[in-house]
């Protein structure tokens, strides 16, 4: 085999790509990641862990200030911005030589620069053409603005806004989704001013309204505008501030944050001579083994159906990379990929809201118990959460869990596990819980489905 031809090739080496390769590699595949910028992605070096280094330190700068009733007195307590950015850097830094030292060790290739496909499926990188048995697409997604609106100084993506040089006096954001929600929820206890709005009637609008409602309740406590059922509009960019209109509100902030939609980003791989169709929602079409409508090319992540999370491209990376080396694999359950928002509290999901079950005609019992319930939400402080199931009455199918609470997105796992395991809310009930933990609150809120909660 010449130095130019591999087994497999990936282009794109954020979470699903490098995993793809290494998974590849582990099968005795030759193997290259192609990447233009930085190993680990967009996920380690500019949304997931950035983001997560920030609410980190928004998290212990919030106790350190505001312990005292714990018996904590602490004075002085103050943000060092400069130091918060480097440490992001650090964190990015650090993971991304982890990335790296992981590809090197498999034996993975790392090829730098942009990467397109070539009419017969091949993969050329500047001049050099590089040929492959199959091709893995792993190229992520990029910014969306809101229509009419450009990114600019003033008005912000999500990384614009995770990496600001100092510390903003106020800011609006536009969009209460997951990342926007987590940008709100840093930046008010960093001691920014926040405006938080969602054009939709709920924040949070792809979860469960209970959750929604209780982030929603915490947001105002915490001092957070919250608007909803209010696009963003008149939007006018000034060379220090943003004037924008909400409702029947105007305000002007140091910057206007868009955390809106993303797209696939595609445009350098020259799809459609590939004969790599899209799908009516513009992304990568794949079936279940992640092959695209060229047979040898297979795409993975943000670039294709199912929510954009970094997991879900790792698994998906995993299902390509096996398939593309002829093992049998395991193709994804879509309604099995749990959503995490690091917002505090945290909201964590699987399968179902109530709303969906209902939709889609299920015969449902719910439940909800307080993690306040027991003991340990008295503890830890953190006794306003909810665990929610939405099953089926018929066998006692979960078909959702749902966690708000300050370790949410810990805790969904272990209902992700039981619903992949075919474990009904009746054998969840049954499951002993460490005590004192917050994680008690789930059998209970099993048991509640049938109100025999026994600290309700
Ligand atoms: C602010 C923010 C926070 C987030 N937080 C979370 C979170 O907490 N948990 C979670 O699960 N998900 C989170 N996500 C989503 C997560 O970042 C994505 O789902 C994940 O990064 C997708 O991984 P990927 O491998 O598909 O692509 P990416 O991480 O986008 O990586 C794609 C890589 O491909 C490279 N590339 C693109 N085109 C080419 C080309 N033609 N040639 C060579 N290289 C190319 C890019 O440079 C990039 O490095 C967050 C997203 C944002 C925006």
């Amino acid at each position: 085999m010449s130095e130019n031809s591999f087994d497999v090739i990936v282009i794109g080496g954020g979470p699903g790509g490098y995993v793809a390769a290494v998974r590849a590699a582990q099968l005795g595949r030759s193997t290259a990641v192609v990447e233009r910028d930085k190993a680990g992605g967009r996920c380690l070096n500019y949304a997931c862990i950035p983001a997560k280094t920030m609410l980190h330190t928004a998290e212990v700068f919030d106790h350190s200030k505001n312990s005292g009733d714990i018996g904590v007195k602490a004075q002085g307590v103050e943000l060092d911005w400069q130091a918060l950015g480097r440490r992001r850097t650090d964190v990015s830094a650090g993971l991304e030589g982890g990335v790296k030292g992981l590809l090197k060790k498999n034996g993975v290739e790392l090829i730098e620069g942009e990467a397109s496909l070539t009419e017969d499926g091949s993969v050329k990188v500047g001049d050099t053409v590089y040929e492959a048995e199959k091709v893995i697409l792993a190229t992520g997604s990029v910014a969306q603005s809101i229509p009419g609106v450009e990114f600019s100084d003033r008005v912000l993506d999500t990384w614009a806004a995770w990496s600001l040089p100092e510390q903003p006096e106020s800011i609006a954001v536009a969009g209460a989704g997951a990342s926007g929600a987590e940008i709100a929820s840093a930046y008010i206890r960093f001691g920014t001013e926040v405006t938080l709005i969602e054009m939709l009637d709920q924040i949070l609008p792809a979860e469960d309204k209970d959750l929604a409602r209780v982030v929603e309740r915490t947001f105002k406590k915490q001092g957070i505008e919250v608007s909803t059922g209010t696009p963003v509009e008149k939007v006018e960019v000034g060379p220090d501030s943003v004037k924008l209109s909400y409702g029947d509100n105007s305000i002007e902030v140091d910057y206007l944050v868009i955390a809106g939609g993303r797209r696939p980003d595609t445009d350098p791989l020259g799809l459609e001579a590939a004969g790599v169709k899209l799908d009516e929602n513009g992304k990568v079409d794949v079936d279940e083994n992640q092959v695209t409508s060229n047979g040898r090319i297979y795409a993975i992540g943000d670039l294709v159906r199912g929510p954009a999370l970094a997991h879900k491209a790792q698994e998906e990376g995993i299902v390509a990379a096996e398939h593309a080396a002829g093992e049998k694999t395991h193709p994804l359950d879509l309604n099995l990929i749990p959503g995490a928002t690091f917002c505090q509290p945290q909201v964590a999901s699987v399968g179902l809201t109530e709303a969906q079950a209902k939709e889609a005609g299920h015969d449902i019992k719910t439940s909800k118990f307080k993690l306040g319930g027991v003991g340990a939400g008295t503890v830890y402080d953190d006794r306003d959460g909810i665990v929610k199931l939405v099953v089926d009455t018929e066998y006692g199918e979960i078909l959702g869990a749902h966690v708000v609470g300050n370790r949410a997105c810990d805790m969904i796992s272990e209902l992700v596990n039981t619903i992949a395991l075919e474990g009904g809310y009746q054998e969840l009930a049954r499951i002993i819980h460490p005590h004192p933990t917050i994680s008690e609150a789930i059998p209970e809120a099993a048991r509640a489905v049938d109100g025999w909660a026994t600290h309700a």
